[in-house]
């Protein structure tokens, strides 16, 4: 703890996250390898919280409109502590991608001012605090991404209300392919669409899906996991915001994935496989397919990080 209090500033990577994973909206998610933002967080003599840097997007430089200064705030309010802090972003995870570019930011900064200040919280506890950033950037404080990017592999989020996170084991041949098309879908707009009451046997189906996706990480059934990856709730309503989703979800099935899916809020999806070569063969078929379609789009194919964030 002394030696962490005496460091003045520290470089992370910032790990992107999926969240939901189709059967779990808003208490599911899991954590990229190396797809991810920098950040570089020092102590200042100003007593502030002040973004100083960012590199990659326009992004609201103000500490209390970026989730990065508003998680920041959440921290050094609960500790009652008036040290001040730059932040510096390099953004490579494009804002309102669906794979967790606010998420990153939130716990990003938590995260490093939390080693700065000698390690007071643990990243558990560190959630809440990043929580307060997703408030800022979609108005629902929700987990399922500042979890698995400060705890890495999967997260679940068992409760709310208190706040309960439990980490699932992850499976080293697990890759996840995410498309992201470059459609502006912000997560206040895709929340909306969503129906607020649901059938029973919806949620049934739900949440048996839900629970054999949990027993297939613990006992390591990748078949299991692919047959859980289902959504009958959120998917059939936003999907229809997203160009080719069908025809994606397609090409996935006959390329051998294990399943597939909206990513967050979307507009990214992903396909979950087994193996380099299946999510390598799959992602080649992706760029070809998409590649006539007049959309810009991004493609990265990842390892899911046990880690979470990473100092550099
Ligand atoms: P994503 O699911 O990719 O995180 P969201 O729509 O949830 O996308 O969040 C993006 C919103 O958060 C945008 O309105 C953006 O301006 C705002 N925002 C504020 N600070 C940041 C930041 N540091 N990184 C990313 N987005 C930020």
């Amino acid at each position: 703890m002394e030696k962490d209090q005496k460091l003045r500033e520290i470089k992370l990577f910032a790990p992107a996250t999926v969240a939901n994973l189709s059967c779990g909206y808003d208490v599911l998610g899991c954590c990229l390898d190396n797809v991810g933002d920098e950040m570089l967080i020092r102590k200042n003599d100003k007593k502030q919280i002040r973004i100083s840097k960012i590199t990659g997007q326009d992004l609201p430089m103000e500490a209390d409109k970026n989730v990065a200064g508003v998680a920041a705030k959440a921290l050094l309010t609960a500790l009652g502590e008036s040290q001040g802090f730059d932040i510096e972003i390099e953004k490579n995870i494009k804002a309102g991608s669906g794979i967790g570019s606010s998420a990153a930011s939130a716990a990003g900064a938590v995260f490093g001012i939390n080693k700065l200040l000698g390690t007071p919280f643990s990243n558990i506890e560190l959630i809440k605090f990043a929580m307060e950033g997703e408030r800022l950037a979609s108005g629902n404080a929700h987990a399922d991404n500042v979890a698995p990017a400060l705890l890495g592999g999967f997260s679940l989020v068992k409760s709310y209300n208190p706040l309960e996170v439990l980490s699932l084991p992850n499976l080293p041949e697990l890759r996840m392919l995410i498309l992201h098309p470059q459609i502006e879908l912000k997560t206040k707009d895709s929340r909306s669409i969503i129906r607020q009451n649901l059938e029973l046997q919806k949620a049934i189906n739900q949440w048996g899906n839900l629970a054999a996706l949990v027993s297939a990480l613990y006992t390591k059934d990748y078949e299991l996991l692919g047959r859980s990856l289902k959504d009958e709730i959120i998917e059939p309503v936003r999907s229809i915001l997203i160009p080719y989703f069908d025809e994606l979800k397609t090409l996935s099935a006959a390329n051998g994935a294990l399943g597939f899916g909206i990513s967050g809020s979307g507009p990214s999806v992903f396909a979950m496989c087994k193996g380099d070569k299946t999510a390598e063969k799959l992602k080649a078929e992706f760029q070809e397919f998409y590649a006539d379609k007049n959309i810009d789009f991004d493609l990265h194919l990842s390892k899911i990080n046990s880690e979470g964030i990473k100092v550099l």
